[in-house]
């Protein structure tokens, strides 16, 4: 009876001080920073907690708050009707993309949740990494491209998820002082650099796969909004 009551006061307790830090949460006069708030959504430029990779998959889900995201933030990002092909192809959060922080890309359409996702890898991943290996920071990142109506190499029936442009093939950088890096060229010599920014990929991208998984990433990042967490 006693060891009952016990259990029963314990559970009252949790259950009153979620209730707290909810009614903390959602008052509109929270001291609570936004970026610790769970119930505020992701903006780019607030600094990393244990919230912002949740944050960043409910805005990657969901298409009006991925467009406010990146309206609030320095992609720079058009925001297109959606592209309709077929039952297994088309975009449909269509974004046509040209840039995010300091790197440049050359134009291309994807998913608003793909330009999400690579925003934070430059900010939070490649921009550092550079930083620390290089001395400089990243002016363009090279690609791909990210839409492309086709099956999984190797497969003739399951489609990949380029065909909703639900993902991007990063194929190298360029630094500000104009040095070329290519994943196909130069992972071996500056493998330290290319690991860094694989492993940052894998908490930002939902599957990274790159020359360390088969031969058909030899010269390319894949890097997909949805996944299982593959990260090689
Ligand atoms: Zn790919």
């Amino acid at each position: 009876m006693r060891a009952l009551s016990g259990v029963f006061s314990a559970t009252l307790l949790v259950c009153g001080v979620a209730l707290c830090l909810w009614q903390l949460a959602v008052h509109p006069d929270t001291p609570l920073p936004r970026e610790w708030n769970p119930t505020k959504r992701l903006y780019l430029d607030d600094p990393v907690t244990w919230l912002t990779a949740y944050k960043l998959d409910v805005a990657a889900g969901d298409a009006q708050m991925c467009r406010e995201v990146v309206a609030a933030s320095d992609i720079r990002a058009t925001m297109l009707d959606p592209l309709e092909v077929s039952a297994q192809c088309g975009i449909e959060n269509r974004v046509r993309l040209s840039g995010a922080g300091q790197s440049a890309l050359s134009p291309l359409e994807t998913s608003c949740a793909v330009a999400l996702r690579l925003a934070m890898w430059e900010r939070q991943g490649l921009q550092p990494a550079a930083q620390r290996h290089f001395g400089e920071g990243i002016a363009r990142i090279n690609h791909f491209s990210s839409y492309n109506c086709r099956a999984i190499r190797g497969s003739t029936t399951r489609m990949s998820l380029h065909a909703t442009a639900e993902a991007i093939d990063v194929s190298g950088f360029v630094l500000d002082s104009g040095r070329s890096l290519s994943l196909k060229a130069d992972w071996a010599r500056e493998l330290a650099f290319f690991e860094e920014i694989r492993d940052s990929a894998c908490q930002w991208f939902e599957t990274t796969l790159g020359p360390d998984y088969n031969a058909l990433h030899a010269d390319h990042f894949h890097l997909q909004s949805r996944g299982w967490g593959t990260c090689r």
